[in-house]
């Protein structure tokens, strides 16, 4: 039995990969639970994935949990728990499927601890790749990547060697603003933009797939994983979701990876990694796919796919920067303080503002972080 540490349980990835454990309870079990409040669930999922441990972010909600639960389990609270969980835990592999920066913390002592990081959150390789990548070697810990993009190009690698690579073409549905013109997206609700045609997925990245971030995001990401600059990766709009993404290697050969879009598919090919196993969790019927259509992405238009390809660009503490803003912009959008225009506008300001450090290690990271939030709070639009 592999024993499973699932941080972010309560999520859209947490709670796919509950499904995917338990079709196959026979070769995972769960070691913990983590969650920022979502007691009710958590409970839910304590009672029937039986735990060691759950972790609960919010101390006051931990209280109410430990109650509830009445010794059924070990419950640990706030961020000092998560990092005792992961630092010294007994389990096999990390799911790491906290959202933003506050993933990278725990990430990286399971990634000291050589443990397989099945890693969803990535803005720990946004934020802090270059250390990220550096510990996974010298701690040989294996990252396999959950975000279905990178687990496309992580699978169309098999077999294949790195100098190969032509370039990746990472695939993006444009979300559900793809449609509207600059002017249109002036206007649009924070209903509409929690709308995404094809993924049912947590507030933050749903937002992020409206401004078109998560896709710079995700090119950062697999800078990191598959060791390649920015003239090596493109970003292809392809609205159905159906091809996650490709390889075009140095012959002129592309390979790709399709299926009707479903979390538990990455989730589960990361946790079970050499093998495939089977599994009924989607059902691709060519037919009535009816047609997969592909164009050029509008920087002009979702302005935070530039900055992300500019901050990669830059390097160092840049990528942070882009990061820790972007999660203010998008929080400050969902309360209503600002317009769906001013998320790009607020990340602009805040990466002119602060000093883009070159060296990085991980206490530059964590100063550069908190800095950007601070200033990002501040800043009028
Ligand atoms: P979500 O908002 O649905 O879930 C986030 C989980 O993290 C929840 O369990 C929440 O309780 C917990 N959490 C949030 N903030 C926390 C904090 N400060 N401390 C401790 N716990 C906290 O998010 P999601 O959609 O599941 O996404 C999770 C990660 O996976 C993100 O990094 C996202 O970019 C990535 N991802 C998600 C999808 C998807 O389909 N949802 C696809 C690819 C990648
Ligand atoms: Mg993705």
């Amino acid at each position: 039995m592999k024993k499973i540490l699932l941080l972010g349980s309560t999520g859209s990835i947490g709670v796919n990969t509950l499904e995917v454990i338990r079709k196959f309870n026979d070769i995972f079990e769960v070691f913990a639970l983590t969650a920022n409040s979502n007691i009710t669930l958590l409970e839910k999922q304590v009672k029937e994935f039986n735990p060691k441990f759950v972790v609960v972010k919010d101390k006051n909600k931990a209280k109410e949990l430990k109650n509830l639960l009445n010794g059924k389990c070990i419950v640990l609270s706030g961020s000092e728990g998560l990092i005792e969980i992961t630092k010294n835990g007994d389990y096999d592999i990390l799911v790491s499927a906290l959202v933003g920066f506050a993933g990278l913390a725990p990430t990286i002592e399971s990634i000291k601890r050589g443990k397989r990081i099945a890693l969803a959150n990535k803005e720990t390789l946004v934020a802090a790749g270059e250390i990220v990548i550096e510990l996974a070697h010298k701690y040989n810990s294996e990252i396999l990547p959950v975000d279905s993009e990178h687990s496309a190009i992580f699978q169309c690698l098999v077999g294949e060697e790195n100098k190969t690579i032509e370039k990746l073409i990472i695939t993006a549905s444009g979300g559900p603003f793809l449609r509207k013109s600059f002017e249109d997206l002036k206007f649009v609700k924070v209903e509409d933009a929690l709308k995404h045609p094809n993924w049912d997925m947590g507030n933050k990245i749903t937002i992020d797939s409206a401004t078109m971030m998560n896709k710079g995001l995700e090119v950062i990401e697999a800078h990191w994983l598959f060791n390649l600059g920015k003239d090596k990766i493109d970003v292809v709009v392809h609205p159905q979701s159906i091809v996650h993404s490709m390889v075009e290697f140095i012959d002129g050969s592309i390979k790709a990876q399709l299926s009707m879009p479903d979390m538990k598919l990455p989730i589960q090919y990361a946790l079970t990694y050499p093998k495939r196993l089977e599994s009924a969790f989607v059902d691709t019927h060519f037919p009535t796919l009816k047609e997969l259509t592909f164009f050029e992405p509008d920087f002009n238009k979702f302005q935070c796919l530039k900055l992300a390809f500019d901050a990669m660009t830059e390097g160092g503490t840049a990528p942070c920067i882009l990061n820790a803003a972007n999660e203010i912009a998008v929080d400050k959008f969902l309360n209503k303080e600002i317009k769906f225009l001013q998320i790009p506008e607020l990340i602009k300001k805040s990466l002119e503002s602060i000093e883009i450090l070159n060296k990085i290690d991980f206490d530059t990271i964590l100063e550069c972080d908190l800095k950007t939030r601070e200033l990002t709070l501040t800043l009028d639009t």
